[in-house]
């Protein structure tokens, strides 16, 4: 398999988002060869994927994306122009003890015959979280979906939903994606948060904390008024949320304190918070430790992350 000599550099990092394209623009300031590894088509990760297609082709959809998408812009742009070798399109399925690391077409393209392994003497695994499962009764009739799924497919083909919408779980990003749909015009019959009552008084302690990334708060505030705002029906401390139709989603089962009431739905969109990519990691046999506060696992890092 490894009949071709494997290219090598001072740094591969897998993974094209954020944090990726942040580390390879500052391991080239430092003169290091770098190859970035990653399984989109293009740079930008989740929250900035699609990017550069969105700003030249869907101008007006990236601008209503807020002021975050610019810097996300200015990113790429710098991140394409650093120096760095760049492969798309490849996922990246073993690494071997010796930073051999092993990558294939994430698209199975014919095409796309780029050497399959690669030789690291550091190596960045920047590859991001994903979004947590979230099971109930229903949630594989067809129009029960996860939240993200929906964001994935408006910032890579501008696909929005029909019909009516309604929103469940918990966590700021359900609140972003929440927004957005209201943005583009999309009915959103209901929303519900499925935090524990009683979280707001439980999470009282880290206040002092959060008050100093208060950004972060008042972001999180004015995405809560513009829902509320938009009249959308807002139902906290749902207990139980089941999924009901034959061959679609139909109407969705909403439970509270023992009562029981239905809203009629096309699509359910579930989400409740991410968690880290932990693949590769695990493929590595790294140490992992049980992070209860958000309750996943996470690979044992250095000062260094
Ligand atoms: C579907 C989804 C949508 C999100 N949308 C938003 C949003 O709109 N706004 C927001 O604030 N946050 C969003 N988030 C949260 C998001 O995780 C962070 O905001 C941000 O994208 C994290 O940056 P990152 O560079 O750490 O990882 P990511 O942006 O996730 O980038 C990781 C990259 O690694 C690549 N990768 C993963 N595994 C492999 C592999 N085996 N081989 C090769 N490449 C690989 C991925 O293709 C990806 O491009 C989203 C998360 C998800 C899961």
């Amino acid at each position: 398999m490894n009949s071709i000599r494997a290219p090598k550099f001072d740094y591969i990092i897998i993974g094209a988002g954020p944090a990726g394209m942040a580390a390879a623009i500052t391991a080239r300031t430092h003169g290091l060869s770098v190859l970035v590894l990653d399984e989109q088509l293009s740079a930008g990760g989740q929250i900035f994927r699609n990017i550069e297609s969105l700003e030249a082709t869907r101008n007006s959809e990236f601008s209503k994306l807020g002021q975050e998408y610019e810097f996300g812009s200015f990113l790429v742009r710098r991140f394409k122009k650093c120096g760095a070798d760049y492969f798309t399109d490849r996922s990246v399925w073993q690494i071997d003890n010796n930073l051999q690391i092993h990558h294939v077409s994430a698209s199975a393209s014919k095409s796309n015959s780029v050497i399959s392994h690669c030789q690291a003497k550091r190596l960045l695994i920047a590859v991001g979280a994903m979004e947590r499962p979230m099971p109930l009764p229903g949630w594989t009739i067809p129009g029960v979906m996860p939240c993200t799924a929906v964001d994935v497919l408006y910032k890579s083909s501008g696909l929005i939903p029909d019909g009516e919408v309604v929103l469940a779980g918990s966590g700021p990003l359900l609140l972003l994606i929440g927004c957005r749909l209201l943005d583009v015009g999309v009915h959103v019959s209901a929303f519900l948060d499925t935090s524990m009552n009683g979280a707001l008084l439980k999470a009282l302690p880290l206040l002092p904390n959060a008050l100093r990334s208060h950004k972060y708060l008042t972001r999180g505030l004015s995405l809560l008024w513009k829902i509320r705002k938009a009249g959308i029906p807002f139902y906290s401390g749902i207990q139980n949320i089941e999924a009901l139709g034959a061959s679609k989603l139909e109407k969705v089962r909403i439970g509270k304190s023992g009562k029981f009431f239905d809203v009629t739905a096309d699509l359910l969109l579930l989400h409740n918070g991410v968690v880290p990519n932990v693949q590769i990691t695990r493929n590595l046999g790294c140490e992992h430790r049980w992070y209860d506060v958000q309750r996943y696992w996470e690979p044992i890092v250095d000062d260094w992350g």
